[in-house]
């Protein structure tokens, strides 16, 4: 059976993404039963929100748009030139949110989820003016939310246990999150770039070294330290060969989920005082990698929205928090299916 393909050569043969995830969801079978529930990175505030909406509260409702419009709108505007194109991919990220609330897990960081809404919407979008096909926003097919976690594209549509991959895949993301944190908390930045580097731009030791200042063998020591750490995070010895080289750079999977996850992305708050200036060098140096070498949509949507929340125009801003609103609080009231 494909899913059981885990043994190196056969899964070499087989070579398929969902090879990877599988494989590394091996290494990390034992991490789900350890953790449990995965933690995230949850704000308590939008659990709190959340919570309040799902019980049809409409102040609650108003308060997440308000909270979320503005990085939303700044990461469309990356892609769409026209505000008001813009603007009608943000409705349908929140009409989407409300959507798929009734199956809405509040472990998940709300944030990541609003930015994988908002980025298939914006395939979505693209993908329909391309074809020349424009249509109205009533006619839109409002995909639920819950696709944007599993890319069907993937040939995880071959795969009958979608729950099983589900479950390693929260358990991949709970390890990388619990590392980063490890990471930034022990002030070990030069390790987290080299990986971001590696995983996520998927770079090669040579192409990493120079740019760091360092020599080729420091960049595969810091690998081949990182791949223990994690190994060890996942829990498992017996199953620790699980977590080879492919993982992190020859196979895509780990630097896609890093991506969609926003496995690094950095907090507002901390976003917040790198505008203020009142960081120090080594966070400064992250955060200017992470934004702008790494490329980082999400947190350059943050910052921009960051850096215009004083000047933005505040009619627009409750107009679009209105045309949000007014779009998607039908859905508020009506009963459980
Ligand atoms: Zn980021």
């Amino acid at each position: 059976m494909r899913q059981e393909v885990c043994e190196p050569a056969t899964r070499r043969l087989a070579g398929g993404v969902l090879d990877g995830i599988l494989c590394v969801g091996a290494a990390l079978r034992a991490a789900v039963t350890r953790f449990g529930t995965p933690r995230m990175a949850v704000d308590e505030a939008d659990k709190f929100l959340i919570a309040a909406v799902q019980r049809g509260d409409q102040q609650a409702w108003r308060e997440v748009i308000e909270r979320y419009q503005g990085r939303l709108m700044s990461f469309a505007r990356r892609m769409l030139a026209e505000r008001s194109e813009a603007e009608d991919v943000v409705q349908e990220t929140f009409l989407g949110l409300m959507r798929s609330l009734p199956t809405y897990d509040p472990s998940r960081s709300l944030e990541t989820y609003l930015f994988a809404i908002v980025r298939n919407k914006l395939h979505d979008y693209l993908r329909r003016r391309q074809k020349g096909q424009r249509q109205s926003l009533e006619q839109l097919e409002l995909d639920d939310a819950p696709e944007a976690w599993v890319d069907t594209d993937t040939p995880s549509r071959y795969v009958a246990q979608q729950e099983m991959v589900a479950a390693q895949r929260a358990a991949l993301v709970e390890c990388l999150r619990t590392w980063v944190e490890q990471c930034t908390q022990q002030r070990r930045f030069q390790d987290l770039i080299v990986i971001e580097m590696l995983v996520v731009l998927g770079l090669r030791n040579k192409e990493v070294a120079p740019d760091l200042g360092l020599t080729e063998p420091a960049v595969a020591g810091i690998k081949f330290r990182v791949l223990e750490q994690w190994r060890k995070l996942a829990g498992s010895t017996a199953e620790a060969h699980e977590w080879t080289e492919v993982d992190l750079a020859a196979d895509s999977t780990v630097g896609r989920i890093w991506r969609e996850e926003g496995i690094s992305c950095l907090k507002r708050s901390t976003l917040g005082r790198y505008l203020l200036g009142v960081l120090d060098e080594d966070w400064n140096a992250y955060i200017d990698f992470h934004v702008q070498q790494a490329d980082c949509d999400r947190c350059h949507a943050n910052l921009e929205d960051l850096r215009s929340e004083d000047e933005r125009d505040e009619a627009a801003r409750e107009q679009l928090r209105e045309r949000c609103f007014a779009s998607s609080v039908g859905f508020l009231s009506r009963p459980p299916e």
